[in-house]
């Protein structure tokens, strides 16, 4: 499988359906997967290569030939993720104590199209808020986690708004069932229940953690 900044627009490949020969260049783009894309054969359509979409490093690496549209979404998504690691929830100590039984807290997000930032609201009042991802469902489970460790037997459930439903699911069909799953324990008073549950739990916490705004009010 060539490689996507390899030579594979000018270099030849041949169908072994229809003997059609030719460069890569001329090839049309088959089926396309979150990792790669097939390129199928110009005559008979039958796939003759796949193409890997180049990873992070990568595109670094080949900086010179990367085009000025995927250079620009390159830096927006790296720009993000650095939003993300400086400023997401890493553990039940940057939350705010909250006073009551039977919390729901939601999941909204700012901008129903673009994203923005993911808020953690109860009731008017924002608890957390961090850079959101499109699909972040496994973000989601996570984020239920440590608000699970900090409110215990106070929590009832987070339950996602209509308006984060686009972001949070995206296109992936079993994410609705993950999220749903996941929110059938937050209410659970049993400790084993709970922990019997696929959290995944972040390690590593580091001491300089960002604190809810809110929390810095108290
Ligand atoms: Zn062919």
């Amino acid at each position: 499988m060539p490689n996507y900044y390899s030579n594979w627009k000018t270099d030849t490949f041949n169908c072994l359906h229809c003997n059609w020969s030719g460069p890569g260049a001329e090839c049309v783009q088959g089926e396309d997967f979150n990792d790669l894309v097939e390129m199928d054969c110009p005559k008979c359509r039958e796939n003759i290569f796949n193409l890997i979409y180049p990873t992070e490093k990568e595109i670094e690496q080949n900086w010179e030939k990367v085009s000025e549209a995927d250079k620009k979404l390159f830096l927006i998504r790296k720009q993000q993720n650095k939003d993300f690691s400086d400023g997401c929830l890493r553990s039940p100590k940057q939350l705010p104590d909250l006073m009551g039984d039977d919390l729901v807290l939601t999941w909204d997000i700012e901008d129903r199209n673009n994203g923005g930032n993911t808020l953690i609201k109860w009731g008017e009042r924002v608890i957390w808020r961090e850079t959101a991802w499109y699909e972040c469902y496994e973000r989601f489970i996570e984020v239920a986690h440590i608000l699970k460790e900090k409110y215990q037997d106070q929590l009832q459930d987070l339950v996602p708004t209509r308006k984060s439903i686009y972001w949070l699911l995206g296109d992936r069909l079993t994410a609705s069932s993950k999220v749903e799953s996941c929110r059938s324990t937050l209410g659970l008073y049993d400790e084993n229940e709970v922990q019997d549950q696929q959290f995944v739990k972040i390690e590593n916490v580091d001491e300089e953690l960002p604190i809810s705004d809110d929390a810095e009010r108290n």
